[in-house]
């Protein structure tokens, strides 16, 4: 969780980021894990994790990543789980009212997809405003797309389940790909590898010390890729895996839609460069 809350600009009762305090273990009970390097133990969606107590913290929250739940140390709501809790449930706890934890399951992963696509509008709405190169209709459709979907996240529970999530996360994929394309040009990018292009197979790449300023990586797979030192100012991360990617020194200060669950599923160190609303994980170390 950031030091300082983040909220959706214009927004200040949206917020983006987890607040754990004010939620009941959503994630820990609503989702679903299979057993995996990330996850030690098969746990269904709606059955509370085993490692839960009854006051919804974690047993071995500072043992975590050595006892094989890694992916706890990188999950992120975008402070969907405290709004489900108490804006749309009234902060009933699905332990002492047994009626709410049906639809509060059900409605917690609708309403972080929609956090998480307002994560992304957030960013866009900020390029809109600081990049000239961003036209006033791609500005215009990033900001009814923000209403819009902030609209939905005041739903009625019951009513979420007819949100057409797919529809809508293509529609506002195709508005960041617009605000992209406008501020990756204006910052260049010329002598990129032909290589980098969206969805590349980067598996174990070196790039280490690269500049790779202004180029679309949006879904490539950096899984364990070598980014120590490079330059990754206005590259397009929109859902690239970065897994162990080695970001030590890398400059990621202004690396486009890159997401606090991506930099905490890879590597870095103090001197690596985040973006200013995401803080280094708190695992990275030196
Ligand atoms: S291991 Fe801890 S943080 Fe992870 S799901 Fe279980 S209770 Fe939650």
């Amino acid at each position: 969780m950031p030091a300082v809350p983040l909220h959706l600009s214009g927004h200040p009762d949206i917020a983006l980021s987890a607040d754990c305090g004010n939620c009941f273990a959503l994630c820990c009970s609503a989702l679903g894990f299979e057993r995996s390097t990330d996850f030690a133990h098969d746990k269904p969606a709606g059955q509370a994790c085993r490692n839960l107590a009854a006051d919804f913290s974690c047993t071995i929250h500072a043992r975590l990543r050595g006892e094989g739940y890694r992916g706890c140390t990188v999950f992120d709501c975008f402070g969907a789980g405290q709004h489900v809790a108490q804006d749309l449930f009234g902060g009933r706890s699905w332990t002492e009212h047994p009626e709410v934890r049906a639809p509060m399951f059900a409605a917690f992963p609708i309403v972080r997809q929609l956090h998480e696509v307002l994560w992304y509008l957030d960013e866009a709405r900020h390029l809109c405003r600081s990049s000239p190169a961003v036209g006033d209709s791609a500005a215009a459709g990033v900001a009814s797309l923000t209403e819009e979907t902030v609209g939905l996240t005041r739903l009625e529970p019951a009513r979420l389940d007819a949100v057409d999530l797919a529809e809508l996360r293509e529609r506002v994929g195709e508005a960041l790909k617009d605000v992209s394309v406008a501020v990756r040009s204006a910052a260049g990018g010329r002598g990129v590898p032909r290589r980098l292009v969206p969805g590349a197979d980067l598996l174990g790449a070196d790039l280490a010390g690269r500049v790779l300023q202004g180029a679309n990586l949006r879904g490539a797979y950096l899984i364990a890729a070598d980014l120590t030192g490079a330059d990754l100012r206005w590259v397009d991360l929109l859902g690239a895996d970065l897994r162990d990617a080695r970001l030590q020194g890398a400059d990621l200060s202004r690396a486009l839609f890159l997401t606090p669950m991506q930099v905490a599923a890879a590597s870095g160190d103090s001197r690596t460069r985040l973006p200013e609303r995401i803080q280094p994980p708190a695992h990275w170390q030196g």
